[in-house]
Order: C-alpha cells, then sequence, then structure tokens
C-alpha cells in the first residue's frame, strides 16, 4: 500500500512547540509531493501552513489520531533541500523556531496569512441582517460581520451553533499573467480556416499572416498592429482553431529606468592582484573567505564585478549584498549596466509582488547575480560560485527579530555548501573581520591606493568648544561655513552629514530642565517639525507640543536639538542661494525616493546633500568636493562597546564621499572631543593604528574579538516580576554553565521601560563553552513552557550587535 506520511513543519510559533508533526498524505498526492513543498494541515482546531521536511512510510502516531494534509500549496517546491539543512543550522546557531528559520527565506508573498471565515452551518432561522451578509454563500469573512456591527450577533450565533468561526490560511504569491495568443503550429488548421471564410477579406488577411507566424506566441496589441484588423476579426480567427489564447506569466519590473552598458575597466596593479586571487579560488572552487580591504575609492567594486564576470563564465550565479536599501539604486545600476538582464534586486523598496517575482527569476534561473539587502543572503540560487558583502562591518547584516542571524555566517554556510569563495569587502572591517584575516582565517587582500591614484581628502577638525569660546553659537564652525561658501562660489558639490539617526529634537523647559518624555517608555519624545508633533521613535506615541511645561507650568518651554530639518533652516539663513536636498526617514518614505533624490543631485540640480547615515555610504560623484560632519561625538556617546568603532567607521565612509575624481576633497569633522581617539584616527584615516588601538582596549575589557557575548533580554508589565525572572536566569546561567564564564547581571537594560514593559538583561563573556546552546535552549524551553504564561517576553541573542 502506498501509505505515506509527511513530517510538516506549521506555522504555530505561538504554541511553542518546535518539532515536525506527522500528517498522512492523501493518496492522490503520493506522487506529486516533494520535500519543500506548503501544505494546509489541520493543528488543534485551526487550519495553518506547514512545510514538509521529511517524508517516511511509517509513524508511531496511532492511525486513528493521524490527521491528513488538507491542500498542497505547491507544485514545484519552494524550498530546496539545501535551504531546509540552512534552517536546522540557523535554528541551531541562533536558537530559534524552525518555522521562523523556513520562513525567513521566502519572500513575504510565500509566507502564511490568515484571515478569519464564518461558514455556516444550518441556514434555517438566520437572522435577516446575516443571510444577506452570506447571499448564496456558505462561508463569509469575519470582517463584513465586524463592519456590519454584528459582532454579539456572531457570538450568539456561535454559541447555537448555526454558524462556526474558521482561521484559514490565505493563498498568496500572485503570479501576474497576460492574455497573448498563440498560433497553432499546424499549417492545415490554418488552411481550413482559410477556406471556411472565404468571403471574410480581414480574416483571410490574418489568416495569411498567420501562416508565416505559426506556432508563435504574441500579444494580441501587437498582431493588430502589424495585420491592420480589429481584435473582433482576431477573435472570429480564434473561434475557427487558427490559434488559441493562453495565459502567459509576466515579471514585474522594478526597474524605473534604462542603463547604458559599460565595459570592464582595465585594473590597477593591486586590482588585478586581488582578481588574480579570487579567480583562483573560482575557478577551483575552494570555499574560502577573502577580506578586500580597501580605501574609499579604491575600486573594490570593480573588483566584484570582474570576479563575477568569472563567475557567470563558469556557468555560476553570485550574490552580491549592500547594507541598506538606499545604497541599492546605485549599485543596482553599475551591475545592471554591466550584466543587464542578468540581475535581479531584491529589498524592502520594492512592492511584494515585485519581490515575489524577482524571487522567482532567480528560482526560476532567468537571472544570474542578485544585488540586494540582508535577506538577498537566502536567494534561491542552486549553482552559486560567488558571494559578496560590500560594507561587511555594517550592523544592517545582523536581523535583530527571530531568526536572529548575521548574513555574514549565513554566507559561510552557503560557501561550504556549494565550494564557493566569499568577499568581505570594506575600507573599515569589523574588528572581528581583520582580527581573522591576522590569524589567518580569512583570506586578507589590501587595495591601499584610490583606483585613479587620487589623494584621499585632506580632514580637518573643527574644535566646537573653541568656536563657542570664540562666541560662534551657530551649528557651523567657522571653517565649515567659509568652506560651504567657497564651494557655492565654484560651484562644487557638498555632502553634509549629520550623525545620528532620524531626528533629535526634543522639548525641554528652560526653567526646570524636564525634557518631555513617553508614557510607555523611557526616552525623550521627538519634536517633528512637519506636523508639529512630539512622537515616541519606540512604541508610535504621539503627542501635541505643550504650551507649558507639564512639571513647573512654566511656558519657557522649547525644542532643543539638531534634528536635518533644523540643519536646513540655518542653512538657508546662511546661504538663502544654496540648493539644498535633504535625505532622511522623512524625505524617503515614499518608493523610489532614494533614487529620485540621489539622481537629481547627480544631475546637478542641487548643491548641498545633507543626510543622515544613508548619505554616509557608496555614494560617487565626480563634483562632490567636501564633506561636512556636523557633530562627529553623538555615536560615541552611546552606551555600547562597538562606539568608537562605529564612529571611526562612520567618518572614514562619509570622508571617502569626497575627491573621488579629478577635483580634490576636502573634509570638515565637527566635535566637542577631538582628542577622542576615534576622533584623531579618522583624521588620517588610517585604519591599522585604529585597529591595534581599539583591539588593546576590547582585551583589556574581555569584550569581542577577545571574547564571545550573548546577550539575554527579558520584560514584563510589573517591574517586579521583571526584576525576579531576570535573577532567576543569572541564577540558572551560574548554575548550569562553567566557572570559566563570565555572567553579567541582571542589570537594567539601557532602555529600561519599552512600551510599558520594564526591561532587564544578562550578558554571557565567553571564550569556549560548549555547554553554551545546550544550556541555552534548555533555558528557552523553561520560558515557553512556563514563563510565558507569566507575561514574561524573552530574548536570546548569541551575537547582539550592541550591547
Ligand atoms: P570603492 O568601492 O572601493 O569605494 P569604486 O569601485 O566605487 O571604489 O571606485 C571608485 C571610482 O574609481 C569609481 O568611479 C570607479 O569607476 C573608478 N575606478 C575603479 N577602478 C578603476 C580602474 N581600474 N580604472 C579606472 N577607474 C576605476
Ligand atoms: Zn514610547
Ligand atoms: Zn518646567
Amino acid at each position: 500500500m502506498s501509505f505515506l506520511i509527511a513530517e510538516v513543519i506549521v506555522d504555530v510559533s505561538t504554541y511553542h512547540v518546535d518539532r515536525p508533526f506527522d500528517y498522512q498524505v492523501p493518496l492522490e498526492w503520493v506522487n506529486v509531493i516533494e520535500l519543500g513543498c506548503r501544505v494546509k494541515v489541520p493543528f488543534g482546531p485551526r487550519n495553518v501552513l506547514g512545510f514538509i521536511v521529511g517524508l517516511k512510510k511509517e509513524t508511531d502516531v496511532p492511525l486513528n489520531k493521524l490527521k491528513a494534509i488538507t491542500q498542497i500549496l505547491d507544485m514545484e517546491p519552494v524550498l530546496t533541500e539545501e535551504m531546509l539543512l540552512m534552517a536546522k543550522w540557523l535554528k541551531n546557531n541562533t536558537i530559534c523556531y524552525e518555522i521562523d528559520a523556513l520562513q525567513v527565506m521566502l519572500p513575504s508573498a510565500l509566507r502564511a496569512k490568515y484571515e478569519k471565515i464564518i461558514k455556516l452551518q444550518q441556514s434555517q432561522s438566520l437572522p435577516e441582517e446575516v443571510q444577506y451578509i452570506f447571499g448564496k454563500r456558505q462561508q463569509a469573512n469575519f470582517k463584513e460581520f465586524e463592519r456590519a456591527g454584528l459582532l454579539p450577533l456572531l457570538k450568539q450565533l456561535v454559541a447555537e451553533s448555526i454558524v462556526s468561526i474558521e482561521n484559514v490560511v490565505k493563498q498568496q504569491g500572485n503570479v501576474k499573467e497576460i492574455r497573448m495568443v498563440q498560433i497553432t503550429e499546424d499549417q492545415q488548421l490554418v488552411e481550413q480556416a482559410l477556406e471556411q471564410s472565404k468571403r471574410a477579406v480581414k480574416q483571410r488577411l490574418l489568416l495569411q499572416w498567420m501562416c508565416q507566424h505559426l506556432g508563435e506566441i504574441l500579444s494580441p496589441q501587437h498582431i493588430c498592429e502589424e495585420t491592420g484588423v480589429s481584435i473582433s476579426v482576431l477573435e472570429a480567427v480564434i473561434e475557427k482553431g487558427a490559434a488559441q489564447f493562453i495565459q502567459e506569466e509576466v515579471f514585474r519590473d522594478p526597474f524605473t529606468k534604462k542603463v547604458s552598458r559599460t565595459q570592464a575597466l582595465q585594473l590597477t596593479e593591486e586590482q588585478r592582484g586581488a582578481l588574480q586571487a579570487l579567480t583562483t579560488a573560482i575557478e577551483q572552487q575552494q570555499a574560502q573567505t577573502f577580506l578586500l580591504h580597501g580605501v574609499t575609492g579604491s575600486g573594490k567594486t570593480e573588483v566584484y564585478l570582474q570576479a563575477i564576470q568569472k563567475v557567470l563564465d563558469e556557468g555560476k550565479e553570485a550574490i552580491m549584498l549592500v547594507p541598506e536599501i538606499s545604497l541599492t539604486p546605485q549599485m543596482t545600476e553599475r551591475f545592471r549596466s554591466r550584466f543587464g538582464e542578468m540581475v535581479a534586486v531584491m529589498h524592502s523598496g520594492l512592492s511584494v509582488g515585485e519581490k515575489y517575482d524577482e524571487w522567482r527569476k532567480i528560482q526560476q534561473g532567468k537571472v544570474k547575480v542578485v544585488v540586494g539587502a540582508r535577506s538577498a543572503i537566502f536567494a534561491p540560487f542552486t549553482n552559486i560560485g560567488l558571494i559578496i558583502l560590500d560594507e561587511e562591518h555594517e550592523s544592517t547584516y545582523k536581523q535583530e527579530d527571530s531568526p536572529r542571524y548575521h548574513a555574514r555566517d549565513v554566507a559561510i554556510w552557503r560557501s561550504e555548501f556549494y565550494k564557493c569563495p566569499i568577499i568581505l569587502g570594506s575600507a573599515t572591517p569589523a574588528l572581528e573581520s581583520f582580527a581573522r584575516a591576522k590569524k589567518g582565517v580569512y583570506t586578507l587582500l589590501s587595495l591601499t591606493q584610490r583606483a585613479l591614484h587620487q589623494a584621499l581628502p585632506t580632514v580637518f577638525i573643527a574644535d566646537m568648544r573653541e568656536e563657542l569660546r570664540q562666541g560662534n553659537r551657530s551649528m557651523f564652525s567657522d571653517s565649515l561655513a567659509e568652506a560651504i561658501r567657497i564651494r557655492l562660489e565654484k560651484k562644487e558639490q557638498m555632502v553634509l552629514f549629520l550623525n545620528r539617526r532620524g531626528y533629535s529634537s526634543f522639548v525641554l523647559c528652560r526653567d526646570c530642565g524636564t525634557v518631555v518624555q513617553c508614557p510607555n517608555c523611557d526616552i525623550s519624545l521627538t519634536y517633528h517639525r512637519t506636523t508639529e508633533k512630539l512622537k515616541c521613535h519606540y512604541c508610535g506615541y504621539e503627542e501635541s507640543v505643550p504650551k507649558i511645561c507639564p512639571q513647573c507650568q512654566s511656558d519657557h518651554i522649547r525644542y532643543f536639538g539638531t534634528g536635518t530639518q533644523k540643519v536646513e533652516e540655518e542653512l538657508f539663513k546662511l546661504f538663502p542661494e544654496a540648493r539644498v536636498l535633504r535625505m532622511d526617514v522623512d524625505t524617503t518614505k515614499h518608493k523610489g525616493a532614494h533614487e529620485e533624490i540621489l539622481d537629481t543631485f547627480g544631475a546637478g540640480h542641487a548643491d548641498i546633500l545633507l543626510g543622515t547615515q544613508m548619505i554616509a555610504k557608496g555614494l560617487d560623484f565626480p563634483n562632490i568636493t567636501l564633506v561636512g560632519v556636523l557633530s562627529a561625538d553623538t555615536s560615541l556617546h552611546l552606551p555600547d562597546y562597538r562606539a568608537a568603532e562605529r564612529t571611526f567607521q562612520l567618518l572614514t565612509q562619509v570622508s571617502g564621499r569626497a575627491g573621488r575624481h579629478d577635483k580634490p576633497g576636502e573634509v570638515i569633522i565637527q566635535t566637542y572631543t577631538p582628542e577622542h581617539y576615534a576622533i584623531e584616527l579618522a583624521k588620517t584615516q588610517e585604519y591599522e593604528p585604529f585597529y591595534e588601538r581599539e583591539m588593546f582596549l576590547r582585551r583589556r575589557s574581555s569584550y569581542p574579538p577577545y571574547y564571545f557575548v550573548a546577550l539575554i533580554q527579558l520584560s514584563h508589565e510589573d517591574v517586579m516580576m521583571a526584576a525576579e525572572y531576570a535573577g532567576r536566569v543569572a541564577d540558572w546561567l551560574r548554575g548550569n554553565l562553567s566557572n570559566q564564564v563570565a555572567i553579567i547581571g541582571p542589570t537594567t537594560a539601557s532602555i529600561a521601560r519599552l512600551q510599558n514593559r520594564y526591561r532587564y538583561q544578562c550578558l554571557i563573556k565567553y571564550k569556549i563553552e560548549p555547554n553554551l546552546i545546550p544550556v541555552l535552549q534548555r533555558l528557552l524551553a523553561m520560558y515557553r513552557a512556563e514563563w510565558i504564561k507569566q507575561g514574561i517576553l524573552m530574548t536570546v541573542d548569541l551575537d547582539p550587535s550592541t550591547i
């Protein structure tokens, strides 16, 4: 008997189960079902989405308990066997639910969406308004009842078993199809039709044309245009069997503009050396990780492009990761201009449909290169020849939700699977990466010169304390104001960089010093000028700006700080003639906004590009000769052991935007702490002295890369509960881990209250601890089984990007 059992990972992480469940495969599907297909299965009272991760002949589940799969959603598996293996690895190495690991690999169109529906059980005695909703159907959407205000009545009907409420899996992932005409391959059919339409001149014309196009698939519009007949004539001919209408799948096109083709550049000596090493690894199929350390403008991207060309020549595929969406327009353009239609993109700026289409282009082998943000590391290629992480030090490569993976680690896993090399590229590598390169775990490739031998920009540090002493209270030092003035005169372009995410304007009372805080979080509210509202960036809480201080009733209350909008205003006062483009979260909300702003700037329609982190990297415009950093210190004082590293990286990156082509560049960094080593060393833009200095400090305070850290965070609405369970976590860790491991905490988190929940954390520092993962898994099991019912929320992060 062909009795087949499927092992299914179900989409029920809220139930806190994490193992496959056995289901019977219905007889008619036994021959079609495959590993990696999505199915619908009954789970408790619900119908949920699941993934087939195993197929077998036997099960321990008693036959009367064994349920059957209710539907297969895919004829072709959406997950390859490689991905199923990768999910297991992710589950064990980031300690997440397997379902989370499976779902993260798929475009959102293929993840489960649920919908509540109301099913009619008996139609007698149905109230009129409910009858109206059902009409002739047997089921209706829950929302229709909600909209009609019938929820109380619905409750009653459920109690009387007249209707039932069910959760159903909503099929997602719409393939876009258009109607095409397929002309028959059979000449006889056309001749028969000609025979039948002796007097219909137009039809004969069309049929004769079709004789020349047997077997072709063309759009109806195209056929009508070519032959000059109307659509009704075409329909008549189709009636006679000479052709047929078919539905053909089309891909939505995420690219808004055409690009012109470019050729490979003649490489510099250093670039050639790097490419040589990469080519060897590609040809010899070595799972080797290269750290391409190249100063800004050294031509790393050209090396990537030529290495990918080698991969394509070998008939293989390449993944190119960029740290954030704002960098993809420029990078994709460079890639498309070299590889044309072979390139797909994947980032959060695409619509759900576009993402789905790009994903299928990759899966069906229609493209060979993908350029994308973090999740593109899961691109469903099956013959990968090279993986590249550009700006590898960026923290956006780490996902902060479950599964808490780092794209670098996934890249290494896939490179071992496919026996292909990885390139980690950066002007300022993560300390961990450089340390590994020094140890020989990674192979170091260095580009020490800019590609066209331009000098690195000269960096000037403006001491803002001194400015204040001289009586300058503006946010521009004299030297920066002067430098801007000169560029405006010379019609050269500038980048002004505000070193913070979004804005940081807060409202402060001048009399009592009160800063208006979020009622749900221990964080000050941020002033938004466009809406004139105060907003919490963590929970979304919003209120109007108070006219008087809530603490002392003084009316001397006003906003402080420098958001990008404030800088823009100040610029306008000082340089009314300057054309300023602002690029921040506010101006880049709509689709394609990044691209538009950069195009405008690139075309020379603005003098100053003013922005936050978004403009620090990747920009390559020949006319930029000045970079101004308004306040270098802000990222320096974050409570994070990586603060100095982040600051150095940011300053070096942003400085690298200046003087990349013929004209020399200048950088002015404004700071209140010019003596800090991260700022002093950013002045020379030399990576290694910074590396040495920072490594010394890391060793002294036992931080990565000398030690590994893991972070456990825990929260509860009640402060006593949060503190008590945080204590239990610390005790559990101390009792179960070896005494070589340092456990710090419990301490309150750096934001002690968020969305009305009190937050605690424990930090684990270790060098080697084989027990760590099993111990943490047992802790999580305890949490899932018991603590969660007490209202505790807990997360475990084995590689936190901030502490
Ligand atoms: P990076 O990625 O290291 O910052 P890019 O690849 O963007 O550097 O290169 C900087 C500039 O130098 C670009 O405008 C690029 O076109 C140019 N370039 C790179 N390599 C060469 C080369 N071998 N010959 C001429 N120009 C080059
Ligand atoms: Zn809040
Ligand atoms: Zn006050």
